[in-house]
Order: C-alpha cells, then sequence, then structure tokens
C-alpha cells in the first residue's frame, strides 16, 4: 500500500499548472459585466480536515497521505483559482467501500481511504510496471476529487444545470484537469478506472440503468472524447487504438470546446484572475 512520493510529486506539478492555466485562460468569452454587476465575495476556502478512520487498518497511510499533502495541494489548487462564499471541507474517511461522496448538509468532500486499495487492485489487471499502476491510481484520486468537487460548487454556488447532476460532476472534472497543462492523463486514469469498474466490468442489470449515474462505460466514452477533442493530433493514439469509436470521435472536438467555454461562463463569477 506504499505510495511513490516521486510520482506524487510529478502529479502536483501537473495541477498546479492546471489552476494556472486556469486562470490565464480566461479570454473574455465570459461576460465581464456580469461580474462587475455582481462581484463574489471570497469568504471560503476548501479546507482540509483529519482523517475519520474507524478501525486502526488506515492509521499509517493516513499519517502518510497527510505528510504527502494529497488534499493539501488540491485545497491549494482550487483556493488559488476559486471565490468561494463558505469554506468546504476536505477529508479522508475509513468508509467500508470504494467510494467518494459530498454531504451537504455538513459541506463536506469525504474521499473513502479505501480507494487507494481498490483502484491499485483494479488497474493491476490493465498495466504491467508499478510505475504505470502508481500513476493510474493518483491519476484516478484525482479524478474522484474533482468529481465531488463538481458536487460541492453545485451546491455552494448553486451552478445551474440540465441533465444529470452526476454528469455534471463529472464534466467539472474533466474540464479542470482536461484544461490544464497536462492534467488529461488525469483524466484518461479516470476513464480507465470506469473501464476497469468490476461491478458494470461483464454486464448491467436494471439497478444500473435506474442509478443516478450514467453507465461506467459511457463515463468512460465521454471522458475519453473530451481528451481526444481537447487535441485530436497529440491524441490520435486513443482514436487508432480504438479508445473510441469513429463515429463519437468526429464529435469530440466540438464537445470539448462546449464543455470549457460553459465552465467559464458558468464559473465566471467565481474564478481568481
Ligand atoms: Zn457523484
Amino acid at each position: 500500500m506504499s505510495m511513490s512520493i516521486g510520482t506524487h510529486a510529478r502529479r502536483f506539478t501537473l495541477i498546479a499548472f492546471t489552476a494556472l492555466a486556469i486562470s490565464a485562460c480566461e479570454d473574455g468569452t465570459a461576460s465581464a459585466e456580469a461580474s462587475a454587476a455582481r462581484p463574489a465575495l471570497d469568504r471560503g476556502d476548501f479546507v482540509v480536515r483529519p482523517a475519520v478512520l474507524e478501525s486502526d487498518d488506515y492509521t499509517d497511510l493516513a499519517a502518510q497521505l497527510s505528510e504527502e499533502r494529497w488534499l493539501e495541494d488540491v485545497a491549494d489548487v482550487l483556493n488559488e483559482s476559486l471565490i468561494l462564499p463558505v469554506d468546504i471541507g476536505l477529508r479522508f474517511a475509513e468508509c467500508g467501500e470504494n467510494n467518494a461522496y459530498y454531504i451537504p448538509e455538513d459541506r463536506e468532500i469525504q474521499i473513502c481511504i479505501e480507494m487507494f486499495e481498490g483502484e491499485r487492485e483494479n488497474f493491476a489487471a490493465y498495466y504491467e510496471t508499478e510505475e504505470e499502476i502508481e500513476d493510474a491510481v493518483n491519476g484516478s484520486f484525482l479524478f474522484t476529487v474533482f468529481h465531488e468537487v463538481g458536487h460541492a460548487l453545485v451546491d455552494v454556488l448553486e451552478i445551474p444545470f440540465t441533465g444529470r447532476e452526476e454528469d455534471t460532476a463529472d464534466s467539472l472534472a474533466a474540464w479542470w484537469l482536461i484544461d490544464g497543462d497536462e492534467g488529461e492523463e488525469s483524466a484518461i486514469a479516470g476513464a480507465l478506472s470506469f473501464y476497469t469498474d468490476p461491478e458494470e466490468a461483464t454486464e448491467v442489470d436494471e439497478s444500473d440503468f435506474a442509478d443516478e449515474h450514467s453507465l461506467s462505460q459511457q463515463r468512460y466514452y465521454t471522458l475519453t472524447c473530451l481528451v481526444y477533442g481537447s487535441d485530436t493530433d497529440k491524441y490520435a493514439n486513443l482514436l487508432e487504438e480504438e479508445w473510441l469509436t469513429p463515429e463519437r470521435a468526429e464529435q469530440c472536438p466540438a464537445e470539448f470546446e462546449r464543455l470549457t467555454s460553459t465552465w467559464y461562463t458558468l464559473l465566471d463569477a467565481h474564478l481568481k484572475e
């Protein structure tokens, strides 16, 4: 269950670039008048809270994650970029499953500490080297955190959406990671984590169709499409290696363009200069 500090440090270099790119990319497509008329006051931050553990099983891992600043670095990047009306908590919790939650009553994101071993198991079948597995786990962690950040922002900023909130949360995570420098690797890891989802890997049943989430395979294809659409030359291999169908691939540049313009518009009054 050991994490590579080197890999981890590289990842957070990437999301630091992500934050800078998001600030620098604001290109006036969103309405400057709207933000001038309704200035948002920065009254809140993402605040890391101590891990909530039910047993002694994860004491060492929780201490290591805290020392390596996994959540702290995410909070720093978010706080550098976003103007928030209230604090939003961010913590690891022992939940008994590989999952993550946003709890509106507490305005708190909980990332289940079990996700690290769960994702390692899922990725072990798809990657050969320890470094590849660790990169994928790190990327999947980032995608998961930013998905929950999507739920939190929908709540505290009262962001309007049509369709499903779960798809909105995926879309915020995809935008944040892909629109940064090289955070798209985390989006790809997030996509793969859906592809390797053992519960939907072989068959789906009625409960999957009734679920508030899109099917894991749909989430996988949408994320992959957005990465491909962000730069069809750089990610030509996603099409060549059949990560995507040619039919979907045709629409991906337009899907990515819509994604970025939507989020810059929705967050216009809440992005720092
Ligand atoms: Zn969700």
